[in-house]
C-alpha cells in the first residue's frame, strides 16, 4: 500500500488557477507517471474489497479516467454521472449548490437497479456537493451507495466530513490543507 506522501508528491499545485487566490490541484501528474496511476488504481481495487459492491460510477469528467480504470481492473459495469444535458437516454437529475449559482449531474434511469451496490469515484472532494448529489441519484433508483472514493480530499473545505455526515464511507488517497 502507498503512503498518502507517496501520492501527494505526484499532484502538480498551480496557483492562483483559475482565478487569482485558488491553489489547483492538478491531478494529470498522476497520469504522466504510469506507474503511479497504476498505484492508485491498485489502492482503491484493494480498499474497495472491503466492501463488496456490484457497479463502479464515476462523476464528469476527471474521475472518468479513474472509474473507468478501475471498472476495467475489477471487471464491473460502470455507470457515468454526467453534467447535465450530456446523457442521450431517459435521465433523473439532482442539483447541488456552487460558489455562485448551481450545477446538475444526471445519469440514465437504467444505471441501477434497486438493491445495486455501487462505489462512485471523483477526483477530488472539495465542498463534498458533487458527490452527494452523484449519491443521491443512485438512491433515487434504489440503489445502495457503499463507498465514495476519491484521489484528493481538500480537508478544509470540510466535503469529506459531509459526506460522512451523511452516512457514505469516504475513502481518499490522501489530503491536502
Ligand atoms: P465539490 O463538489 O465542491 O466537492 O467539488 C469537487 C469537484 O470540483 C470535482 O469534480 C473536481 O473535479 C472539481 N475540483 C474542485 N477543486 C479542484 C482542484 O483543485 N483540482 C481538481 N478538481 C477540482
Amino acid at each position: 500500500m502507498c503512503s498518502p506522501d507517496y501520492f501527494k508528491k505526484i499532484f502538480r499545485t498551480v496557483r492562483d488557477w483559475p482565478k487569482p487566490g485558488i491553489n489547483f490541484r492538478d491531478i494529470t501528474t498522476l497520469f504522466h507517471d504510469p506507474v503511479a496511476f497504476s498505484r492508485a488504481i491498485d489502492v482503491f481495487a484493494e480498499e474497495s474489497d472491503k466492501r463488496p459492491f456490484d457497479i463502479v460510477a464515476a462523476v464528469d469528467a476527471r474521475g472518468f479516467t479513474i472509474g473507468g480504470a478501475l471498472a476495467y481492473r475489477l471487471r464491473k459495469p460502470f455507470v457515468l454521472v454526467r453534467k447535465k444535458g450530456k446523457l442521450p437516454f431517459k435521465t433523473i437529475s439532482e442539483s447541488y449548490q456552487l460558489e455562485y449559482g448551481t450545477a446538475a449531474v444526471e445519469i440514465h434511469v437504467d444505471a441501477c437497479k434497486p438493491g445495486d451496490r455501487v462505489l462512485i469515484v471523483d477526483d477530488l472532494i472539495a465542498t463534498g456537493g458533487t458527490l452527494l448529489a452523484a449519491a443521491k441519484l443512485f438512491q433515487q433508483l434504489g440503489g445502495e451507495v457503499v463507498g465514495v472514493a476519491a484521489l484528493i480530499d481538500l480537508v478544509e473545505l470540510g466535503g469529506s466530513k459531509k459526506l460522512r455526515d451523511a452516512g457514505l464511507n469516504v475513502f481518499t488517497l490522501c489530503e491536502f490543507t
